[in-house]
Order: C-alpha cells, then structure tokens, then sequence
C-alpha cells in the first residue's frame, strides 16, 4: 500500500500564503507517496483550483456531524465536499482538547463524512500524563473502539499529544509497538479488513526523522503539521 504524507495546515496563513505553498507542490515531480493538504476551510477552494488534476488532494480539519442545520460557525461534510475537499481530519488533538469532542461526537462526524463521500481520518493519541502512567493503549484503545463507527472506512492516524508541535517525536520503539497495538484492535474489531487500513503516524515528523519513522511496521504515512507549512519541508518529508 502506497504511503500517505498528509499536511495539517491548522489556522495558519491567508489564501495568498495557502496559494504560494499549494502552488510550490506542483513542482514535486514523481513521488512514492500520496500527498494531501488539508488548509484552514476558507482556503480549500481555492487551493483545490490550483491542485485540481495534480496527485495532490486536498482536505479539511473538521466537519459537522449533521447534514445542515442551524449550527453557527459549522461546516457540514457536504460542504467541503463541494470546495474540493476529498478527506478530513476528524477527531484532531486539538479538537479533542479545546472543543472537548467526545469519542461519541467524533464517530457521528465519521459518519457524516462518509456519507458525502470524504475520506475520514481519524486521530487518536495518548497525552504525556497518560504515558507516564502507562496507560497508552488504554487510551487509545477506547478511542478507537468509541470514534470508529462498525463501517469505517477511512485512514486512522496515532498523534501521541506529547509530541504534537513540541519537537518531542516518539521513539521508533514506540510507534511500533502502538501501530502494531492499533493494527490488532483493528482486526479484532473489523476482521481482515483491519488489515487493510492505513494507519498514519504524527508528532513533529520532519525531513530528518521521517525515513525511519516511515520504514517503522505499520506505519502507513505521516500527518504532519509544522513541516507541511515549508513546501520543502513536506516535499522533504514525502521523499525521505
Ligand atoms: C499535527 O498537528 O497533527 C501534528 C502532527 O503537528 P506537528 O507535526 O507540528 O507535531
């Protein structure tokens, strides 16, 4: 399965930044891997036009989990959809933390984006209290089995919190022993298909250290948030 760099742009830069940095990707030549963007939502349209009929897809941070509706401020999969989107990260840290998402809320935003035909990718991580506690694939164990609905069918990807952001990336030791972690509860729960879901890796991957967190079993790629802001940082990173 072909591996996938996946940039968290977060709400960073104006839709003329957005449009240098998509901009910049076109010149990526051949690569091994998928590349996907997901930039603020006022810019996916934009940044979509210019990478439309490229192999770089676009997607977005969030999404709603009900069709329309009277949700201020909110924006439904369909939404995004129709910008151009065709993935969305779900289930973010960063949601988790300062929107408080429940695993419940983020299985019924899985579900949204499914059925508008979005790829979902679901985010899961220990924060560095709960690593110190030992209690990693506990954590992470419930928010699989509460986030993913029973016919999930997107891309998965292990965000220790402690390493979001922070230069702190985890061991390789580490992310094999979680990805491994992660690829059993997802047999167990979805039988062979498990086997089959891409499992992403994120927490401060850079040109440096991607080749061998990527060569690490069951890693199906990296979510990357800082690097993918330098096109040749992520260009780095889906090189390496
Ligand atoms: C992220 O926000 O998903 C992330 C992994 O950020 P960073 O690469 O900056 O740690």
């Amino acid at each position: 399965m072909r591996q996938t760099i996946a940039g968290n742009w977060k709400m960073h830069g104006l839709t003329q930044d957005a449009a240098s940095l998509a901009t910049a990707l076109l010149g990526a030549g051949p690569l091994t891997r998928d590349l996907l963007v997901c930039p603020p939502a006022t810019q996916i349209a934009a940044v979509a036009r210019i990478l439309a009929g490229t192999p770089v897809a676009v997607g977005g941070q969030d999404c709603h989990s009900a069709v329309q509706g009277a949700f201020t401020g909110d924006i439904s999969a369909a939404m995004l959809r129709d910008a151009g989107a065709s993935h969305v990260i779900l289930g973010h840290s960063e949601r988790r933390q300062y929107h408080a998402e429940s695993d419940d809320a983020v299985r019924a935003k899985v579900l949204a984006a499914q059925a508008a035909g979005l790829t979902a990718i679901v985010c899961v991580g220990e924060n560095d209290a709960e690593r110190q506690a030992g209690w990693e694939t506990g954590v992470v164990g419930k928010q699989l089995n509460a986030s993913l609905p029973d016919d999930f069918a997107g891309i998965l990807a292990y965000e220790p919190v402690w390493a979001i952001g922070t230069g702190r990336t985890a061991t390789e030791a580490d992310v094999a022993a979680m990805h491994l972690f992660i690829r059993q509860t997802l047999v167990r729960r979805f039988g062979p298909a498990g086997e089959a879901f891409s499992i992403l890796y994120g927490g401060s991957v850079r040109p440096a250290n991607a080749a061998s967190l990527l060569a690490v079993p069951h890693v199906g790629g990296a979510l990357v948030g800082g690097a993918s802001l330098k096109a040749e940082d992520f260009l780095g990173i889906a090189r390496a």
